[in-house]
């Protein structure tokens, strides 16, 4: 930076190191809770737009600071990709998600899949199948329950690496969902090539379906394109009625959203499909 401007000098580096202060206390914060073990998972129903019923839930982060509140994932997951804590942390949250969902569908409470949210450098770890079939076996989990969201940012980084290690996956029983579709760069071509099997559309463009033609137009576009692969369709965010119609008049056949759900505690997880999307 440069010392001219007298104020804007000094505004610049003042905001630069609140920032980085800020990282440090989020940094120490991450590594408090890995020690002590209270990084927390919570869970989002999945829902059909047909029947309105519970078909599958996904599992999201959360690192609560005791007395002080929650550090949203968007603001710790990217700092855990850059310091490497994001394998410990990934680690973690499948391991527990296992564990909860094992108890569930022993229980014969939830059927179908629980979701979880792969970083790029987890995606890239060269042992990641040995190490999710052995955590799956630890927990008693079987494979089919498991499905791992990717983004398109992680595969398209190096497509034909990526598609090797999602076989491997396949092969294993574990279903793929690609993440926040449409929001990156993926080409049709290797959309195509890609072994997966649901696409989420990103929240942004369900949030004005039903003010924009142009988004509405997109979204139809995309679940034709989607069913035309043998994909299954999320659609992300969805908080009124009104979206929810749209999309199922869209043929696009699940949501997820603070419509149905925000994301919850295991412990109230169980009560809440029970009591509002029973199966
Ligand atoms: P994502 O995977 O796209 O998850 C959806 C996000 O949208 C979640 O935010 C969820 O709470 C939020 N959401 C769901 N329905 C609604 C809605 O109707 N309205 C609004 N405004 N938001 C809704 P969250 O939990 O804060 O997570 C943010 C992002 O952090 C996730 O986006 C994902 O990219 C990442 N993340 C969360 N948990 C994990 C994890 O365990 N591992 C990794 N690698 N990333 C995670
Ligand atoms: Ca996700
Ligand atoms: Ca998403
Ligand atoms: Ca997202």
């Amino acid at each position: 930076a440069k010392n001219r401007g007298g104020n804007t000098y000094q505004f610049f580096s003042e905001s630069m190191s609140k920032n980085a202060v800020r990282r440090l206390q989020v940094e120490n914060q991450l590594r408090n809770a890995l020690k002590n073990n209270y990084l927390q998972v919570h869970y989002q129903p999945k829902v059909s737009l047909r029947t309105n019923k519970f078909v599958g839930l996904e599992a999201l982060v959360r690192l609560e600071i005791p007395d002080t509140g929650v550090i949203s994932p968007s603001e710790f997951i990217p700092l855990a990709e850059e310091t490497g804590l994001i394998i410990d942390v990934g680690e973690r949250v499948l391991r527990q998600t296992c564990r909860d969902m094992s108890e569930w569908v022993a229980a014969g409470a939830v059927q179908g899949r629980v979701a979880v949210n792969l970083s790029a450098k987890q995606f890239l770890q060269p042992d990641l199948t040995k190490r999710i079939m052995t955590i799956l076996q630890e927990e008693g989990l079987a494979a089919e329950h498991l499905e791992l969201e990717i983004t398109e940012g992680v595969v398209m980084d190096d497509p034909e690496r990526a598609i090797e290690i999602m076989t491997e996956l396949n092969n294993c029983g574990i279903h793929l969902a690609l993440d926040d579709f449409g929001t990156g760069y993926s080409s049709l071509a290797y959309l195509k090539r890609f072994p997966i099997q649901t696409l989420k559309i990103d929240k942004a463009f369900i949030d004005d379906i039903n003010g924009a033609e142009r988004d509405r137009n997109m979204v139809a576009s995309i679940v034709a394109m989607a069913h035309n692969m043998g994909l299954d369709v999320v659609a992300e965010g969805v908080v009124d009625h009104d979206q929810a119609s749209t999309l199922n008049t869209l043929n696009c056949e699940f949501a997820q959203g603070f419509l149905f759900a925000k994301p919850l505690r295991r412990e109230h997880f169980l009560d809440h499909i029970r009591t509002t999307l029973a199966t």
